[in-house]
């Protein structure tokens, strides 16, 4: 196992109701006045923003409110808060949504005490130093940005899709978890939470790390608790003790828990976000495309833990060589994704020809020559991965 600093300040409020408490928190955690930032309406048709302004009121927490960001954020929108929340004075960000929201929030809540450009931070040109403090109230569990120090956003001019990771300043201070808010996502936005909360997971699990028999057996167990809880609650939406189980999963799969003393690989998530970010899939969505090709593409170049994660997770029986063996858990796998209704091909996901090139050319842009640690992915071997998501 490899050294490690895990530093996880955020207080998690799970349950029932539990949104009425965020004006009692926000004061606790030392705002003032606090900005709201929401996405694209499912927070006021279901009148929970209504519940969050009532309970802020209560507190004596004044607040001010920018709606509008869209699933995969853009940077357009985090420059708009940047100069919303200068103007508004406001001390604390309060994201109520999924992950774009709580990206966007995250990116404005470092943005505003910054005198350059916020992409500075994602390009690497500059190191976010502080924040403004960031609270969330969840509504789709997923991309696990509630509990991680992670943020995505996508720049337009470019269509250029980058992640930043900042623990140990961009966590938030608190995050209210109530299963019962997820009652309302369509099924299609829960199975690509699924999907983004497993891929969260096999990031951390496909390591040559040595000796992480702890990380191992996290993951393991947590993917196999996804695995059980999904199809349930696809089935019946009001299922709450299997939405409950689903949010914290998706939590536990990205605050780096699963992960610690590993060498994580993310290629998949990379791969992922230049199909995103050019054609405007659902990031869940296109791991369910990308990650078992990439799991294919591993069986003839780093076989072990792909045939460990077959037999563990998918109870696949260890007799027969290891290609067969690991080859048998991927088909499971796709068959898990299929059977919730996600794509597991180019084709399926509505991209007919999908240009490779380009794709790995804006990969390998993006992130270097090599991409990923499982096996250092070259821009030949990336063209080969999209190509076996193709069939
Ligand atoms: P999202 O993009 O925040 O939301 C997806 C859709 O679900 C939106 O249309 C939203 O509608 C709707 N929705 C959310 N909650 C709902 C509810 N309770 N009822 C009905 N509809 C609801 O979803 P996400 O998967 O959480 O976030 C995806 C983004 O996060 C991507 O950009 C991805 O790349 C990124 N990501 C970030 C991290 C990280 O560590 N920060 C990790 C993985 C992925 P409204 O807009 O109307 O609310
Ligand atoms: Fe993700």
């Amino acid at each position: 196992m490899n050294n490690f600093v895990f530093y996880s300040p955020t207080e998690f409020v799970f349950g029932k109701a539990t949104e009425m408490q965020v004006g009692t928190l926000a004061r606790k955690h030392g705002a003032r006045k606090v900005m709201i930032v929401y996405g694209g309406g499912s927070v006021v048709r279901s009148g929970l923003l209504d519940r969050v302004k009532q309970s802020l009121l209560e507190a004596g927490i004044e607040y001010c409110l920018m709606g509008g960001v869209q699933p995969n954020p853009v940077d357009t929108k985090v420059y708009e808060g940047i100069d919303f929340c200068r103007r508004e004075q406001a001390d604390m960000l309060l994201p109520v949504g999924g992950g774009s929201v709580i990206d966007t929030a995250k990116a404005i809540a470092a943005g505003v005490l910054y005198n350059g450009d916020f992409w500075d931070f994602y390009i690497g040109k500059a190191k976010v130093k502080k924040a403004l403090k960031v609270a969330v109230v969840l509504t789709i569990p997923a991309a696990g940005s509630e509990g991680s120090g992670n943020t995505v956003i996508t720049k337009l001019d470019g269509l250029q899709k980058l992640s930043l990771r900042v623990p140990e300043v961009l966590r938030p201070v608190f995050s209210i978890m109530n299963p019962e808010l997820t009652y309302t996502l369509p099924p299609f936005q829960t199975a690509c939470g699924v999907a983004d909360m497993m891929a969260h997971i096999m990031e951390r699990y496909f390591t040559n790390t040595q000796e992480v028999e702890i990380g191992d057996r996290l993951c393991e167990g947590t993917l196999m608790a996804i695995i059980n809880e999904a199809p349930k609650v696809m089935k019946n939406p009001e299922d709450y003790g299997s939405r409950a189980n689903l949010m914290w999963a998706g939590m536990i799969a990205h605050n780096g828990t699963c992960g610690v003393g590993c060498e994580e690989d993310w290629a998949s998530h990379f791969l992922e976000h230049e199909i995103s970010a050019i054609y405007g899939v659902t990031h869940g969505a296109g791991l369910s495309v990308i990650f078992p090709a990439w799991m294919t593409w591993m069986v003839e170049h780093n076989v072990d833990k792909i045939a460990q994660y077959a037999v563990r997770v998918w109870g696949v029986s260890e007799s027969g060589d290891k290609r067969t063996v690991a080859l048998e858990g991927i088909s499971k796998l796709k068959a898990f994704f299929s059977s919730l209704g996600l794509p597991v091909t180019f084709r399926e996901l509505g991209i007919e020809n999908p240009d490779i090139d380009r794709l790995a050319d804006s990969l390998h842009r993006n992130k270097g020559e090599l991409v990923g640690n499982y096996v250092k992915l070259t821009k030949q071997d990336s063209k080969e991965i999209y190509r076996l998501a193709c069939i």
